[in-house]
């Protein structure tokens, strides 16, 4: 397919930036966004870059009604020489179009999703800012805009992407988290949307949050939507636990989100020869290993906090407390490494940075 050129539209008005020390996720936007549509007949077409802006779109657009949608979740680090880099976007790309797939939304050209991507955040590179732990987080997503209310897939579809200065996900230090077993609600079941990154997977995981938040706990650990025996991972996080000197992750296994930090680690772990396997994990293992004394460390893996280690896991009244509810080695070093790898401080042995 020959390559479509972005229209650049600049805006005059330049917004007031926020303080570093004042960013909150996801509250503030660049001055500009990208935009590109779907027609049927005509396909992907248009992509510009344009000032930020409301949209305008029928309030009959099939997004509205039946949640046709995918979404991605991305960073770009300013290094210590001023320099402006991006961490794997192209495995985001690819995400987002295995998110298509399984909402029937037309693919998207992946070189010109990602050129979209850099010509943006080169436009406002003084967005990105400087200050430790901070970045600039990118959100690509694609809705459905038809105005029609059958349950059908769209004709037509709007890929936009916006960016938000965040602040230092851990202000004083990496900092272990409190987790609790769900047992209720489940978010995702083999055959289902858990695989993709669509806005019902989240909508759907809200009740269980907002009642684990009540109790002190930080996300929920979801388990698998049939036996509920299974981990599948925490709230916006893929799950390490090390047992008796090996760290385990529950495989893919169609109902859980593969992380590109999950990818990640797991590549360190095995690039730093450290046993690491991918397998079914069940809840009665972690509890029995708890208590034998060989459930040695546990953490997330996310875009957001990148590492988060885990604390506690509570489970049916029991306070599974692990490494004394501090951070572990390998938290610590796989954290310290994809950090320093993102903000340029350390080498990138595995062509991570763009
Ligand atoms: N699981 C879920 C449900 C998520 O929303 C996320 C965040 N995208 C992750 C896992 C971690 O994925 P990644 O490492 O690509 O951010």
């Amino acid at each position: 397919m020959e390559e479509q050129s972005i229209r650049v539209e600049e805006r005059q008005d330049k917004k007031e930036k926020p303080k570093s020390e004042d960013l909150i996720f996801g509250r503030n936007f660049t001055d500009h966004m990208f935009v590109m549509d779907y027609t049927e007949g005509l396909g992907w077409h248009n992509p510009s870059i344009i000032p930020y802006q409301n949209l305008s779109i029928s309030p009959a657009s099939m997004i509205f009604h039946y949640g046709q949608s995918v979404f991605e979740g991305l960073k770009a680090f300013r290094t210590e020489n001023g320099d402006v880099q991006l961490f794997r976007p192209e495995k985001n790309v690819q995400r987002l179009n295995q998110s298509n797939d399984r909402l029937v939304i037309p693919p998207i050209d992946e070189n010109l999703a990602l050129e979209a991507i850099k010509q943006l955040v080169a436009m406002d590179s003084d967005w990105v800012p400087s200050t430790e732990g901070t970045s600039l987080y990118i959100r690509p997503f694609i809705i459905s805009t038809e105005p029609y209310l059958g349950v059908a897939p769209s004709h037509y579809y709007k890929f936009i992407i916006i960016m938000s200065p965040v602040g230092s996900y851990y202000k004083e230090g990496i900092n272990p988290v409190k987790i609790a077993v769900e047992n209720q609600y489940v978010r995702a079941v083999k055959g289902g949307t858990g695989e993709a990154k669509t806005g019902g997977n989240y909508a759907s995981s809200l009740k269980a949050q907002e009642l684990c938040e009540k109790e002190g706990y930080s996300q929920v650990l979801w388990l698998d939507g049939v036996e509920k025996k299974y981990i599948e991972e925490v709230g916006s996080m893929n799950v390490f636990f090390k047992i008796n000197g090996e760290v385990v992750t529950p495989a893919l296994n169609g109902s859980i989100l593969p992380g590109i930090t999950r990818d990640s680690v797991i590549q360190l772990l095995k690039h730093w020869d450290i046993p690491l396997v991918e397998r079914r994990v069940s809840i009665k293992e972690l509890y029995e290993a708890h208590q034998n004394g060989t459930l040695e460390e546990a953490f997330g893996s996310g875009t957001a906090a990148v590492i988060s280690p885990i604390g506690e896991l509570y489970w049916e009244g029991h306070h599974l407390v692990i490494n004394e509810g501090k951070t572990g080695d390998i938290s610590k070093k796989v954290y310290d490494t994809i950090t320093g790898i993102q903000y340029g401080k350390m080498e990138d042995p595995f062509d991570w940075t763009v």
